[in-house]
């Protein structure tokens, strides 16, 4: 079988390993793909984007399934596109990656069906939503609707910050579109989970649990990035929470979107709250998440392509997932600067020698090849990923990598699982 992936990041490099120990698949395509992609599939010189030039090549070549790794070609529609050319592509369509695409949709939703989650109100005109935090109590949280990268959401501890946000999003313009509508929403105290599920229509199977690391320092400062770690499993939240979430919220939301009109198949994504009251959701995404991917996919032991395949003949429900009982830990190496402006084209040394390591894996995501070099091309440069037989050894190997590899400005956050590690003292 020949198969596409479709995005560029970290999440695309391990869907592209993973598909590559599938004794089913042949050849592995990645458009656009990064240096790392480059080593080990075919990379394919279009954007997430390309739509038509992905279906001419898709059909050219002979191309069995297309995964989408990213959220933007699947809110652009792109599985309904292939769909409508009959061709075999895993992702949800348009209507379904709503989930994700519009925070309001979401929200209305999860009302509707009783799916707990921190209570809202959503605005169109600034100045309700100024008159609004008036009557509200800080810390509180201020979203843009639609999709803005991880960067349209401020945790907000004062009113007046809540205030200026608001402002900056519906005055200021800053995330276009997606800004012109605001949620507002309760803050919710407790602990992240990352939960995601393999879905088709109404059947739901879980993954594994993991945990990211959205701010970009130690002890959790800074702005918020794409993610900067995670681990998986979550030792210090119990099965019978996780369980929880599958029943009241995973199940219920794909029930409620095949009830709208709207079935999902591919990966849901719940970002969830575990407070004293039990799980409630941040936010769906409608893919894979990044990082989240990087520990997830190397603990899986079922082949992906046949979950893929089970997904596209409606007989997901017939499918046990196998995984793996080791740890693992993730750490994303990034650019000077980010998660603001940084500088490209830094020569990248470190990566080569652990190739051939079982329990590490180099994702690579802003990595290009450049003559004999591998160089800097993004923000998050790549993530190490290593498996353990429990969180603390995985980090410790991963950190070990880290000190292997090296380019210039390169910076990681060094606490990334300690979190787990000391809940568990
Ligand atoms: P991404 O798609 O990159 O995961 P996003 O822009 O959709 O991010 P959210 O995941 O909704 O943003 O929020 C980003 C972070 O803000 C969350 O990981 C969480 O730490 C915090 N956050 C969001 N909503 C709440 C809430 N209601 N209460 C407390 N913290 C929240």
């Amino acid at each position: 079988m020949k198969v596409l992936v479709i995005g560029q990041g970290g999440r695309e490099h391990a869907l592209v390993w993973k598909l590559k120990q599938s004794s089913r698949v042949c050849e592995v395509y990645c458009a656009p793909g990064n240096g790392g992609t480059a080593q080990v599939a075919e990379n394919i010189p279009y954007k997430e984007t390309d739509v038509q030039e992905l279906i001419h090549f898709v059909k050219e070549e002979g191309i069995d399934y297309t995964i989408v790794g990213p959220e933007n070609p699947l809110l652009d529609g792109i599985v309904d596109a292939f769909h409508r050319q009959g061709l075999r592509i895993f992702g949800p369509t348009r209507a379904a990656a709503l989930i994700e695409g519009s925070k309001s949709f979401a929200k209305d939703l999860m009302q509707k069906y009783g799916i707990p989650t921190g209570a809202y109100a959503t605005f169109t005109d600034m100045d309700e939503a100024l008159n609004y935090l008036d009557q509200q109590q800080a810390p509180i949280v201020v979203k843009a609707d639609g999709l803005a990268a991880g960067k349209g959401v401020v945790v907000a501890r004062t009113i007046k910050e809540a205030k200026q946000a608001v402002k900056e999003m519906m005055a200021g313009k800053r995330f276009g579109e997606a800004g012109t509508k605001v949620v507002i929403e309760e803050y919710l105290e407790g602990e992240e989970l990352s939960l995601m599920a393999f879905v088709d229509g109404e059947v739901v199977v879980p993954m594994v649990a993991a945990q990211d690391h959205k701010p970009v320092f130690d002890g959790d400062k800074g702005p918020n990035t794409g993610g900067m770690g995670a681990y998986s499993p979550v030792p210090h939240i119990p099965d019978h929470q996780i369980n929880q979430a599958v029943e009241t919220i995973l199940k219920p939301v794909a029930k409620a979107l095949v009830e709208e009109g709207r079935p999902f198949q591919g990966v849901l994504y719940a970002g969830l709250m575990i407070t004293a009251e039990g799980p409630k959701v941040i936010e769906f995404n409608a893919r894979l998440g990044d990082p989240e991917t990087q520990v997830v996919l190397p603990r899986l032991k079922t082949d992906l392509m046949d979950i893929i395949e089970a997904i596209y003949h409606h007989r997901l429900d017939q499918l046990e997932l196998a995984w793996d009982d080791s740890a693992a830990v993730t750490v994303v190496a990034a650019s000077e600067g980010y998660p603001g402006s940084y500088l490209t084209g830094r020569v990248i040394t470190g990566t080569e020698e652990w190739l051939d390591e079982q329990d590490v894996m180099i994702f690579h995501a802003g990595t290009r090849e450049e003559g004999e070099h591998l160089v800097t091309s993004g923000g998050r440069v790549l993530s190490v990923t290593a498996l353990g037989e429990d969180i603390a050894s995985a980090r410790d190997k991963a950190y070990h990598v880290l000190t292997t590899i090296s380019f210039d400005g390169m910076h990681y956050r060094k606490d990334i699982g300690q979190k787990a590690l000391n809940r568990l003292d």
